[in-house]
């Protein structure tokens, strides 16, 4: 009876962040925490790219993107889709998810970028397309500083051999952009396949 009336009301789960069981609006997050957070929707240009992020690469969200990548923490994932519906999706075909290499899917056991690209696609019913994958780095010899810089995040992404359907406006997501230099190397590689407009959203950007 009175579990009942908990999940008819939804008002007494705690809130993700403090724990507090005040949380009153449909978010991980009570009200208190939400205001904490600075969700604050901007557009931000790195590369030449337009990125669309919730809120700021800051204190507290930069600790929760940071236990939820490396910690196991995917209790964040709830409050970190809720971030994202706070934006307006752009109009695409299908969801990007930025790709991460094989070793590192092994070590962490999970794509964090892949996880929200997913809520996000079945959300909006849209497919989720992985046509690019992140391969380890190749050799650097004999090239020069510069050379390297660019050419390494650049190689770290592949076409895949197999290419099914393919998209032509799509919406790249990953969960934090700092220099933004590994979304203009998986933009470069979408638009060898045909992409014409490439959208992004993010968490959190570094301005
Ligand atoms: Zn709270």
């Amino acid at each position: 009876m009175f579990s009942s009336l908990i999940s008819k009301l939804g008002t007494l789960k705690p809130c993700v962040l403090c724990e507090s069981a005040s949380v009153k609006n449909k978010l991980s997050l009570c009200i208190d925490c939400w205001e904490y957070l600075k969700v604050e929707p901007f557009h931000i240009i790195k590369q030449d790219i337009s990125i669309l992020a919730t809120t700021r690469y800051q204190y507290p969200i930069n600790k929760l993107i940071q236990k939820f990548k490396y910690n196991h923490q995917l209790q964040y994932l709830k409050l970190f889709s809720d971030l994202l519906d706070q934006l307006t999706i752009p109009n695409v075909q299908a969801i990007v998810a930025m790709p991460i290499s094989i070793t590192r899917l092994h070590d962490r056991g999970y794509n964090q970028a892949q996880l929200l690209a997913k809520i996000i696609a079945k959300k909006h019913r849209l497919p989720l397309w992985e046509p690019i994958e992140r391969i380890k780095e190749h050799s650097q010899k004999g090239q020069s500083r510069t050379e390297r810089l660019t050419n390494n995040i650049q190689q770290q992404f592949r076409i895949k051999d197999k290419q099914g359907i393919k998209y032509r406006r799509v919406l790249i997501v990953d969960d934090v952009v700092t220099t933004g230099s590994s979304i203009q190397a998986l933009k470069l590689r979408l638009e060898q396949i045909g992409c014409k407009h490439i959208h992004v959203i993010c968490i959190a950007a570094v301005e």
